[in-house]
């Protein structure tokens, strides 16, 4: 019998990544005989990394942090919604060319507005963070139509790079956290930060969430995540993690990669419990 397709996710650090385990639910589901390993890989070693792994007959990647931007630079040919963020989470071989995906904006749009039952048109959006994740969600929430799309991040010029980037998409109005303090509630709040990785939430203000108010975590956790834990304590009517995207993310990687999408529901609910 022939060896298995064989997949991997490079990040560093790399353990906790689940991964491995959504992709080999998704391929027992399918009946499709694959391996998916963990690859731990610093900065320097990333590119060597993945050219290895191809060279070697494997079939393709999933890049997670710090390595999106330098599998961006690395792909010989990149998809629409990659070009955008300017971020790669997908790695694949088209016709011996490395081609570089981004799946995160379609995986949170999907979890946002299918599982959740959301709507962004019409709404008030604000967006906590501005770094790989926000570049990938920013596209596909514009084209939700909201009402208004603020992005408030720690580093000003990086909300104001961002803001410069989709210019030809839509309006963003840029914020510093501190200068919220005046707004009235926002209809869907998410946080795009990584500060909830540390277990450290940066203090946003509490005006920002009313009972009307959704808020999503990028974040994911086995407990409440500082996020969800300030929009609850400030009268969020709804908070949710991002357990949908983590999932929904990894079914549009395995469509790219494998021709069919897995059904997300089982694996979603076996993960969020
Ligand atoms: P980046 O490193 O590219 O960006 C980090 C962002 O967090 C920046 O906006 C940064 O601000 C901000 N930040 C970090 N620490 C703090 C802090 N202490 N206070 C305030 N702001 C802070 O990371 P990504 O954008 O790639 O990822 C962001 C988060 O989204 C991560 O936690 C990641 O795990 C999660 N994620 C989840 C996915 C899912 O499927 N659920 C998919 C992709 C990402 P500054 O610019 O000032 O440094």
């Amino acid at each position: 019998m022939s060896e298995p397709d064989r997949y991997a996710v490079v990040g560093h650090p790399i353990r906790h990544s689940r991964s491995p385990l959504i992709h080999g639910m998704f391929a027992r589901q399918a009946g499709d005989r694959l391996s998916y390993d963990l690859i731990d890989a610093e900065p320097d070693a990333f590119e060597t990394v993945v050219r290895e792994f191809f060279a070697a007959g494997g079939k393709g990647l999933n890049v997670t942090v710090p390595h999106k931007r330098a599998a961006y630079q690395l792909a010989e040919r990149i998809g629409q919604e990659a070009a955008l963020a300017q971020a790669v989470n997908t790695l694949s071989l088209e016709h011996d060319a490395i081609r570089g995906d981004n799946t995160d904006g379609i995986g949170f749009m999907r979890d946002l507005t299918v599982n959740l039952r959301q709507s962004v048109s019409g709404k008030c959006v604000l967006i906590l963070g501005a770094g790989g994740a926000a570049r990938g969600i920013v596209a596909p929430l514009l084209g939700g139509g909201p009402a208004e799309l603020w992005l408030a991040n720690r580093t000003l010029e990086r909300a104001h790079d961002l803001r410069q980037a989709f210019l030809g998409l839509g309006e963003i109005v840029v914020s510093s956290f501190e200068d919220l303090d005046q707004l009235p509630p926002f209809d869907i709040v998410i946080n795009a930060t990584s500060a909830g990785l540390t277990g450290v939430q940066p203090t946003f203000p509490g005006n920002l969430v009313d009972s009307g108010s959704f808020c999503y975590d990028l974040v994911y956790g086995a407990e409440d995540t500082p996020f969800v834990a300030w929009a609850r304590a400030h009268g969020a009517g709804q908070a949710e993690q991002g357990w949908g995207m983590l999932v929904e993310q990894a079914a549009e990687s395995y469509l790219i990669w494998r021709g069919h999408r897995p059904d997300t529901s089982a694996v979603l609910a076996t993960l969020a419990t």
